[in-house]
């Protein structure tokens, strides 16, 4: 059944005032709207693909060719679009990369399957054939085109990494990004309850540092901080450390603005002042007493306290990211304190709110003075120093690497990746094409019209390199024929993992030449892809419902 884009009904007794349109009209209408968005992602896909650059209403400008960043930028105001955009976000959150491919996939399927309507198939009909389509496309990538990394080894996740970074700023010194990344991941791995690896992305900290070139990023094992301890006299490295997490200014305590307090003796000045100081030392003593030798703090620490920190052998440092102590507390198992009040309101510090680290130290890393916390007992950490000349580039470095760091946990977490560059889509076109031969139902034009719709994948990024798509795609095309028609046991099956070479222009072996991308965000791009055309498909009534005049 057909889904409207509107709840209310008037013969419910709801009021209904805005324009109302349906059928072959309205879901020409969501096509249009999902074109537009794809257009604007088009020529940012792949290796060679260009950069947007976006500038918001107070004129900061974002650069980027990242396909999430750039729609959750824009102001999309149509519902349909909308869709798309929230399938570029989802798609970001859950695998990281392919954002790009996954809203061009979706806005051609539907425009073809809109063509299937306007050719008086149901539209139910097409959902069908699409789906089932989905299904054995996901079945033939997982059975005959995905590799075991276990079989190609370290080299392969630097290669996916390498193919993820490939579109983006740091792609001309992904030789040295991609190690980093690969390296920064594996330092984080963690096995759950279940015994399965995990890699969780959260674990590795980027630092971006302005200043020097790209090359000059660097990564280090343990969490890195862009603090120095509070004193020079305070040690700067601590052995079995155990961590406070505050987020409580150890500043002297001040009576707060517009207190009135008369008073009619110099003495008692001097005694409010007095107190006001020994509050924060009552409380730096009741956080030392628990055991804590580091203590981090998102605030201020006085100076008048810092003796006690020093004669007590501890590190403190003072005005630390919220961000990152909140991580620092998950990785160390320490509670990230905002108070030191409990219920009844008395100020304690309990020993249960420290976390552990096998040391916290500070270092000198050319020429950058980082704290460091090495063995965080809950779950490892990793840290990314990234260098650049400024905010534009570290910005979009950072997104990068995230990319990359989320491609390499799928890798590493799903361990099979297939050959990219167009040939995964191919393949899979060409398999669905002769696949629909077989059907003897109407399905087979809805499954026909997924397969054509994949091959804007290998098309749009030859287009984007400047080549001949119809050439380089009716090459690629034939190759692939060629291996699905193959006995098993041919070399010819070798062709199915062939792919564009986009600099040369040619078809290439993706999974020789190391143009890898996990299986897993292939099939998740499909499926969402999929789920996205199959909901606007469904839409055949859309209504404005103004609102209820008064
Ligand atoms: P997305 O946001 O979808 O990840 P990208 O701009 O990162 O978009 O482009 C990804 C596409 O580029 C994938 O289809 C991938 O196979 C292809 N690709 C990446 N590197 C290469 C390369 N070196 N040669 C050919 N194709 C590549």
């Amino acid at each position: 059944m057909a889904a409207s884009m509107y709840q209310r009904d008037p013969r419910a007794g709801l009021f209904l005032g805005g324009a109302r349109v349906s059928g072959t009209e309205v879901r020409d209408q969501n096509v249009t709207a999902c074109q537009t968005v794809s257009n604007i992602l088009k020529s940012s896909l792949g290796p060679v693909g260009l950069d947007k650059m976006l500038v918001d209403n107070v004129g900061d400008v974002t650069i980027t060719n990242d396909g999430a960043t750039i729609l959750s930028l824009l102001e999309v105001a149509h519902p349909a679009a909308r869709i798309l955009v929230s399938l570029a976000t989802q798609q970001d959150k859950e695998v990281g990369d392919g954002t790009t491919s996954v809203v061009l996939l979706a806005s051609e399927l539907l425009r073809r399957a809109n063509e299937l309507v306007h050719n008086k198939i149901h539209p139910t009909t097409v959902i069908a054939g699409y789906r089932l389509a989905c299904k054995e496309a996901c079945r033939f990538m997982a059975d005959q085109l995905s590799t075991k990394v276990d079989k190609l080894g370290r080299d392969a996740i630097i290669n996916v990494a390498k193919t993820s970074m490939s579109s983006k700023i740091i792609s001309a010194d992904d030789d040295l990004f991609a190690p980093i990344a690969v390296d920064a991941m594996l330092a984080v791995a963690t096995v759950n309850g279940r015994g399965e690896k995990k890699y969780p992305v959260k674990a590795v900290n980027v630092l971006k540092a302005h200043g020097k070139s790209a090359r000059e990023s660097f990564m280090v094992k343990g969490y890195a901080l862009n603090c120095t301890v509070a004193s020079q006299a305070m040690k700067t490295r601590i052995q079995g450390a155990k961590i406070a997490c505050l987020d409580i200014n150890l500043a002297k305590q001040r009576m707060h603005l517009g207190v009135h307090i008369t008073i009619d003796d110099p003495e008692q000045l001097e005694a409010i002042r007095a107190r006001e100081s020994e509050i924060t030392l009552e409380r730096v003593r009741k956080i030392l007493a628990s055991g804590a030798n580091v203590v981090l703090t998102t605030k201020g620490i006085d100076d008048l306290v810092l003796k006690e920190f020093v004669e007590a052998g501890a590190m403190a440092v003072r005005r630390c990211r919220k961000e990152d102590l909140r991580r620092i507390a998950r990785a160390t198992g320490a509670t990230l304190v905002s108070s030191l009040a409990n219920l009844e309101g008395e100020e304690t510090f309990e020993a249960s709110s420290l976390g552990y680290a096998e040391e916290v130290v500070q270092e000198r890393i050319s020429d950058d003075e980082l704290i460091l916390v090495r063995g965080t007992k809950v779950v490892n950490s990793s840290s990314i120093i990234l260098r650049g000349a400024n905010d534009y580039m570290l910005d979009e470095m950072e997104r990068s690497l995230h990319d990359a760091l989320s491609i390499i946990k799928r890798t590493l977490e799903s361990g099979s990746v297939v050959p990219g560059g167009g040939a995964v889509e191919t393949a899979l076109s060409i398999y669905l094409e002769n696949y629909a031969t077989t059907l003897g139902s109407r399905e087979q034009l809805a499954i026909a019209e997924f397969a054509a719709a994949l091959l804007t994948i290998p098309k749009t990024l030859a287009m984007n390199a400047a080549k001949d798509s119809t050439d380089l795609v009716a090459k690629l095309r034939a190759y692939h024929n060629a291996a699905q028609q193959a006995a098993p046991g041919d070399p010819k099956r070798a062709l199915m993992f062939y792919g564009l070479d986009l600099l040369q222009g040619d078809v290439v072996d993706n999974r020789a030449a190391g143009v890898l991308e996990p299986t897993m965000s292939k099939i998740k791009s499909l499926k969402s892809a999929l789920e996205a055309a199959t909901s606007l498909l469904r839409i055949d009534d859309s209504i404005t419902v103004t609102p209820e005049q008064r």
